[in-house]
């Protein structure tokens, strides 16, 4: 028997909508590339929103197509946020941090039929803008004016009539939005989030064993928009009617610290870098700030240690909460807020749980993957982790390439080793992925090592994960020479520097005998690990 509730449709608009009705008087603060605020409310947001969907309709936009984003975290980046779905098109934020290749073929291989560019990313738009066929480039500015061959979004939206909008009704199965991620092997991969998983990723997000986001909070995201929907707080923070404290550009401790007093911050959310940074800012005047008010820092994207941790809630009373995901799962999966049954143990038991990556959020199932079967969880046994649940991707767009990600019984594959304990904690142990994480964004080793044997005077070359205190993670370059040949670092580095972001660069290139290979004559990374701990190259 089919029960009878009503078939409503998870959507955007939706979201959108109930801000217009409900939460009229709430303030979003922007700080603008010269450091100053533009400051306006949940009301003038929503008509504007509204007004790009009238205007990228205008411009031949249409159901499905992808409008492109290159921006920071701006009032107007959540307009093209909401903007873009509620016309029914696609939202696909890219990374401006990526080499001019790489959103080549990003921009591309997701058709972009529009691309949004802050003002101050022109200059990165402008080095793939002939290599791509979008068909409208908007520059994403107050004054109003555009380079040539861009369209000013002012002028755009002054040109839009608020009220040529309808709320659609759509299938919430429809695309919402897209993101791509850095694959192990070959090029990146999009995962397609459709508007049911967003909204029920936004529902959980403001759970109270998740994030805990009400109306009375101030959100301010320091995950860039352009990471995997800056972690769903945009969405999030406006099903709640949350206010929202957007940086723009200005990620320094120093702006950051101001905007969490004045602004009254009770939530942020960020990579440790960032956080690292924040700490010490706040280590070196410690009363200088009143933070009183935070009551989450939500700290992900790389393991956070225990002494950052320790360090907030001893030093300065802050709550860290560490929180796992990944761009193939919208991306929150685990978070590690404390269960009753761990809050009865010792302050040191439980900063150990709050050390590991959590448990996970509900509506999301894990299962880890060991050599013999599913690992028990018994906070030892080791395996890869499995995902699934209704925001996890199920395949890739386009990209049948990566199917081998996906089980047979429909699990995506994380790459991540775990353990997980009686509570279902994970523990990250280690990564099967051939990848380095340098503060938050991805280098891959394979691509480096590629391009290191194609010069004529390596004979191989590996490269591993540095620790590195400030970066999380560095690249080492592990490098054989060919007999008879010689090549300098410098040659080395001058090498790689035209095909690859300058974050990719290995802070260092180690010439060595030979580099320990397994039997099937892969590099044995663990091995070169081992050989290289404790290395300490000079911090940049
Ligand atoms: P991305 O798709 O760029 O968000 O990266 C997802 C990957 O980042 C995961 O599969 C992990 O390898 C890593 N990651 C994310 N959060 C954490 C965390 N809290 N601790 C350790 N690694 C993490």
């Amino acid at each position: 028997m089919k029960g009878l509730a009503q078939n409503f449709q998870l959507t955007l608009p939706y979201i959108l909508r109930r801000a217009d009705q409900l939460y009229g008087y709430r303030e979003i603060v922007t700080r603008r590339p010269d450091k100053s605020f533009h400051r306006y409310t949940y009301a003038d947001f929503v008509s504007r929103s509204k007004k790009l969907a009238v205007a990228l309709k205008k411009l031949g936009v249409e159901s499905g197509d992808r409008v492109g984003t290159l921006g920071w975290n701006t009032y107007q980046h959540l307009e093209a946020y909401f903007g873009v779905p509620c016309s029914g098109a696609v939202l696909h934020t890219l990374n401006p941090r990526l080499h001019e290749d790489d959103l080549t073929f990003i921009a591309d291989h997701a058709g972009d039929k529009v691309m949004l560019v802050d003002e101050t990313l022109v200059s990165v738009w402008e080095k793939f803008r002939d290599r791509v066929g979008v068909e409208h480039a908007i520059v994403v500015t107050e004054s109003g004016e555009a380079p040539e061959g861009m369209i000013s979004y002012e002028e755009l939206l002054a040109d839009a009539d608020e009220s040529d909008f309808e709320y659609p009704d759509f299938d919430e199965n429809q695309a919402a939005a897209m993101c791509y991620t850095s694959g192990t092997t070959g090029r990146p991969k999009g995962a397609l989030y459709s508007h049911r998983s967003t909204v029920l990723h936004s529902m959980m997000a403001a759970m109270g064993n998740t994030f805990s986001l009400t109306e009375s909070d101030c959100v301010l995201p320091v995950v860039p928009m352009f990471h995997v929907n800056a972690w769903g707080l945009p969405y999030a923070s406006v099903l709640v009617g949350a206010k929202l404290m957007m940086p723009g550009p200005h990620l320094d401790p120093a702006s950051m610290l101001e905007d969490f007093e004045e602004e009254a911050v009770t939530f942020t959310a960020g990579v440790p870098t960032v956080f690292l940074a924040v700490l010490q800012a706040l280590d070196a005047e410690p009363e200088k700030y009143d933070l009183s008010k935070m009551h989450s820092m939500i700290i992900g994207g790389s393991a956070v240690p225990k002494g950052v941790i320790k360090a907030y809630g001893e030093r300065h009373g802050i709550n860290v909460v560490h929180a796992w995901g990944m761009t193939e799962m919208s991306p929150i999966g685990t978070v590690s807020t404390l269960n009753s049954e761990i809050e009865k143990l010792s302050e040191e038991e439980q900063l150990d749980y709050k050390a590991k990556q959590g448990y996970p959020v509900p509506l999301v199932e894990i299962r880890a993957r060991g050599e013999e079967g599913f690992a028990a969880w018994d906070g030892e046994s080791l395996g890869e982790l499995e995902v699934r649940g209704p925001w996890v991707a199920s395949s890739y767009y386009e990209a049948p390439e990566g199917d081998d990600k996906f089980t047979d019984d429909g699990w995506f594959k994380t790459g991540d080793i775990v353990t997980i304990d009686k509570y279902g904690f994970i523990k990250i142990t280690d990564r099967s992925k051939d990848l380095i994480k340098s503060g938050g964004e991805w280098i891959s080793s394979v691509e480096l090592e590629n391009a290191l044997m194609a010069h004529p005077a390596v004979a191989q070359a590996a490269v591993i994960a540095i620790p590195h205190e400030k970066w999380d993670e560095r690249p080492l370059a592990a490098i054989v020479l060919k007999e008879g040949e010689s090549a300098t670092e410098e040659d080395l580095h001058g090498h790689l520097e035209k095909d690859f972001a300058k974050f990719w660069l290995p802070d260092a290139y180690e010439f060595v005998e030979s580099i320990p290979m397994t039997a099937t004559g892969k590099f044995q990374k663990l091995k070169l690990r081992e050989q290289f701990e404790g290395y300490t190259p000079a911090q940049s």
